[in-house]
């Protein structure tokens, strides 16, 4: 890799396996920096992984600008020195998330839809993830934890809709992914299924014709909400698979996290609403960052949301402004940041 452009290896010049790609994933601090020519004097060793670990796709690098230490998508997945940094604020479970979790992989916080946690790893490491700390080895990910979800939903007739997350649920491979969707097909009440994924964006051959054959044979609506923070995140590639995911009739959104120096400008976000729509993504939700140990150099304040939010207004046609809100413990909702009056 010595002194190489950042390869145009097979992983990223063709449509290709997504699992050979997630399997050459870099993760090794070192050998992000000489891909991408940042020295070590100006980013540190990246002694953090021992945190979190490193773990960064190909496809994802090809984005970053070399010679960048501050390119915003290099600094989503750097183990940065800063993630030492500890604060009573700054803790490993803040949204309570245990407490909503009934049985293994199932959250249900919020009346109508049930959380699963279909995997145990992610395609990318992100450092400001809120279940960097979360306890996935109590959760269980096979058939038989499949058939206590279908008996949960069985007993709450509220529940109308299941959303896949994680993990990353489309690690998944589609064959399993076919055997999950019959179980929850077979589940009359169940009206919508919602996937909450970061690889279609990191590694987007993931979109495969299979998957979206599954879309499209669905009795469910099926509803993808992109992880996007950055514009410089949508490549080709990326508008690729947003097409095939739209043309097999999946409704698609975004959610954003707030996260300093990555997407903290007006720039930036009103950049990031377009392109989002260009492709047929609908902004949902932008996040304020969950008070996670080991991300506090992520956080902006709420003073600097609510501007840049009221830029975001001025700026932006009403359906091209997600909605901000922060996740808090012990809510039957995400609660929205209030704007006490029309921006000037
Ligand atoms: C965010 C979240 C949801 C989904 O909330 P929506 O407002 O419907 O997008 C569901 N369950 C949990 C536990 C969540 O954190
Ligand atoms: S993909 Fe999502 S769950 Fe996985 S590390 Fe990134 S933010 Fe966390």
């Amino acid at each position: 890799m010595k002194g190489a452009i950042i390869p145009c290896s097979p992983p990223v010049c063709h449509k290709q396996d997504w699992k050979k790609q997630l399997a050459t994933a870099i993760t090794d601090p070192g050998a992000l920096l000489e891909l991408l020519k940042i020295n070590k004097e100006q980013m540190g060793k990246g002694n953090a992984q021992s945190l979190f670990s490193l773990k960064v796709p190909y496809a994802y690098i090809t984005r970053m600008k070399q010679g960048d230490p501050n390119d915003p998508l290099f600094l989503q997945v750097w183990p940065h020195d800063a993630e030492f940094v500890t604060s009573p604020d700054f803790i490993a479970d803040p949204l309570e998330e245990k407490s909503s979790n009934p049985i293994p992989g199932l959250l249900h916080k919020y009346k109508s839809r049930v959380l699963t946690i279909t995997t145990a790893s992610c395609a990318i490491n992100c450092r400001y993830c809120f279940r960097r700390h979360f306890d996935y080895q109590n959760q269980s990910y096979n058939d038989t934890a499949w058939n206590s979800w279908a008996d949960y939903i069985k007993q709450h007739p509220e529940i109308d809709e299941v959303i896949l997350s994680g993990g990353e649920p489309l690690l998944l491979p589609d064959d399993k992914l076919a055997r999950l969707l019959q179980q929850l097909e077979l589940l009359p009440q169940l009206k919508r299924l919602r996937i909450h994924s970061r690889l279609p964006l990191v590694i987007p051959d993931r979109i495969t014709e299979e998957f979206t054959a599954l879309a499209k044979s669905s009795r469910l609506q099926w509803v993808l909400v992109w992880h996007i923070n950055h514009p410089a995140e949508i490549d080709d590639a990326v508008q690729d698979a947003a097409k095939l995911c739209h043309d097999a009739g999946i409704v698609q959104f975004n959610q954003s996290v707030l996260l300093k120096k990555v997407n903290d400008s007006i720039e930036v976000m009103q950049k990031l609403s377009e392109r989002l729509f260009t492709n047929r993504i609908q902004p949902y939700y932008l996040h304020l960052l969950d008070r996670v140990a080991g991300v506090q150099h992520f956080e902006v304040t709420e003073n600097k949301a609510l501007k840049l939010y009221n830029q975001m207004l001025v700026e932006l046609p009403g359906y091209l402004v997600p909605k901000l809100v922060r996740e808090e413990p012990a809510k039957s909702s995400k609660t929205p940041i209030n704007i006490s009056e029309a921006p000037i």
